[in-house]
């Protein structure tokens, strides 16, 4: 009886630690849909659910675990981070959970950030993080497939929660489906939305643009075809940033650069040729 009773206090002591709150601290982390600013709160266990979800994806698509799951509310959505022992960690908010309310969004809310770990993604300024995105989406697309789980219930999950626009760090609602809608069908099953890298001829490649200039120096790129109406693009790059803008027709592209500075001073705009190549990545760097 007293060795039952010791036992038992045991085992709720370990429960207790298991799911004891504990301080956290996120600095650089990948966020579903925004960036999470750096923020001190706590974590703790995660619920059961979750756990069913994790083992589920894992189970799927054959993968060992390389990190850890845990509730906080330091960040909004979810989100994945290394944390300064060099763990993999995966945060989520359970009110956030909560308010999704249906099960597919939340397995591809997690699976998206289990392949940020799977992927090995370091989630700095500098790592291409709009490309990690895209992985990540596409690697939840097949999740979503292996599951049996309806491609068009996990899409309102984007045209809900992410922005239409590109946001620098985050590709455009458009491309994160797309991405979502191919690794859906590379799994093996029936898309019933068109992907447009499918379908679109190879003849595509990306171009970024990297802000090497001063501390505080904002620049606005305009991106121009000749005989097409309009800009094709206009996307801002803050210093030391970089922007990509994805799949443009192979071919030349006359783009116009203007600055401002923090005081919002204008300063005289350059044009510049730029040379998309299919399939292969370019880069300009950007200084006036
Ligand atoms: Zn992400």
């Amino acid at each position: 009886m007293k060795k039952g009773f010791i036992i038992s206090i045991m085992l709720l002591s370990f429960q207790l630690c298991a799911f004891a709150q504990h301080k956290i601290s996120i600095k650089r982390s990948c966020g579903f849909s925004k960036e999470d600013p750096p923020a001190e709160g706590y974590a703790w266990g995660a619920d059961n659910q979750a756990l069913e979800y994790i083992k589920r994806i894992c189970q799927v698509s054959g993968i060992s675990k390389n990190f850890t799951v845990e509730r906080s509310s330091a960040t909004a959505t979810a989100c994945a981070l290394i944390d300064f022992n060099n763990n993999r960690i995966i945060y989520y908010n359970q009110h956030f959970f909560a308010s999704l309310g249906d099960e597919t969004y939340k397995i591809a809310i997690l699976a998206h950030e289990i392949a940020h770990h799977l992927n090995n993604n370091l989630f700095t300024k500098d790592s291409n993080r709009a490309i990690d995105e895209l992985d990540a989406d596409k690697f939840a697309g097949s999740v979503i497939c292996k599951l049996g789980l309806k491609l068009e219930d996990a899409k309102g999950l984007y045209l809900t929660q992410c922005p239409a626009q590109s946001t620098g760090l985050y590709p455009a609602q458009s491309d994160r489906i797309d991405a979502f809608s191919i690794g859906f069908n590379d799994a093996g099953c029936q898309n019933t939305i068109t992907p447009k890298l499918a379908t679109k001829s190879a003849e595509t490649g990306d171009f970024c643009f990297q802000n090497a200039d001063r501390v505080g120096y904002k620049a606005t790129v305009t991106i121009l075809k000749e005989g097409k109406n309009g800009a094709i693009k206009t996307i801002s790059v803050s210093d030391g940033e970089k922007q990509c803008v994805y799949e443009l027709e192979a071919g030349v592209y006359t783009v116009n650069i203007s600055w401002s500075d923090r005081w919002s001073n204008n300063i005289p705009s350059t044009t510049q040729q730029i040379r998309v190549r299919s399939g292969v990545a370019g880069t300009l760097a950007l200084q006036h």
